[in-house]
């Protein structure tokens, strides 16, 4: 009688954590310092959700700076990936024991994502990137909008201080579910993150599950000081620990 393989799921937020910068404050950062102001203080202010701020300035990148798709692009292309975190990625997928499935829950948006995956070839590294929307418009204007739009019918319910925009935690059970229902139960979840809205989903994972917490960013600290976390900690600060962990928890082998 042959054991099954066991499945685990990998799951990465995106700026921070997969890579090694944000990638809404980059692209201002390489286009536009006015506009990188804007959204620091239209953050502060706290008048305005996140999401609509960065659709604000890169609406306003393009009509005012006249930054075209190429440039943006192009500024997105230069988004630093840490060499590790690619190799680290590579290796769980390539890896035959446990089987892992990769799934991206990110506060970015799906173009941003996209055009950064495709450029380090690894655009079918995720089986599901749940995000913001984004699309180029017939003007060849990128617009983003949020994943549940603010007139939606249905609104997230989260109470732990989730962004209107989506409530991470409940992206992941939805992921969950669906999944354990076409036949894909995971024994081991393992959450890669930085955010303080990386908080709510690691409420939600088990005492078996792993969460791999970036030092020094707000998650550190979200969980110090609000604590109440089944699954297990470790922390690490740049992608060649994510690579230590992974080999040193048997994340990642060949049977
Ligand atoms: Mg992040
Ligand atoms: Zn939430």
């Amino acid at each position: 009688m042959t054991t099954p393989i066991p499945k685990q799921l990998v799951v990465y937020d995106f700026d921070w954590s997969f890579v090694d910068q944000d990638t809404d404050r980059w692209i201002l950062e390489v286009l536009s310092t006015p506009l990188r102001r804007e959204l620091q203080t239209l953050n502060e202010e706290g008048k305005m959700q996140y999401t609509d701020i960065v659709a604000h300035c890169v609406a306003k990148l393009q009509a005012t700076v006249g930054s075209s798709r190429q440039e943006i692009e192009d500024a997105l292309r230069s988004l630093p990936v840490h060499p590790a975190m690619k190799r680290a990625v590579l290796a769980l997928k390539a890896a035959s024991y446990p089987q892992t499935t990769l799934f991206c829950l990110s506060n970015s948006n799906q173009v941003f994502i996209d055009v950064i995956l495709k450029h380090h070839n690894l655009t079918d590294l995720f089986t599901r990137i749940t995000t913001n929307n984004s699309h180029w418009n017939e003007d060849g204007k990128l617009i983003i909008t949020r994943r549940i739009a603010p007139d939606a019918p249905k609104q997230h319910g989260c109470k732990i201080g989730c962004s209107a925009n989506m409530c991470k935690g409940e992206e992941l059970e939805a992921f969950l579910a669906e999944k354990k229902l076409a036949g894909d139960d995971y024994s081991r979840v393992i959450y890669v993150g930085d955010g303080g809205n990386d908080f709510c989903p690691l409420l939600r994972l088990r005492s078996t599950d792993l969460a791999l917490v970036r030092k020094g960013f707000e998650l550190e600290q979200r969980i110090k000081k609000e604590g109440g976390l089944k699954c297990q900690v470790k922390y690490w600060t740049m992608g060649w620990e994510i690579e230590e962990h992974y080999a040193e928890g048997g994340i990642a082998r060949q049977l």
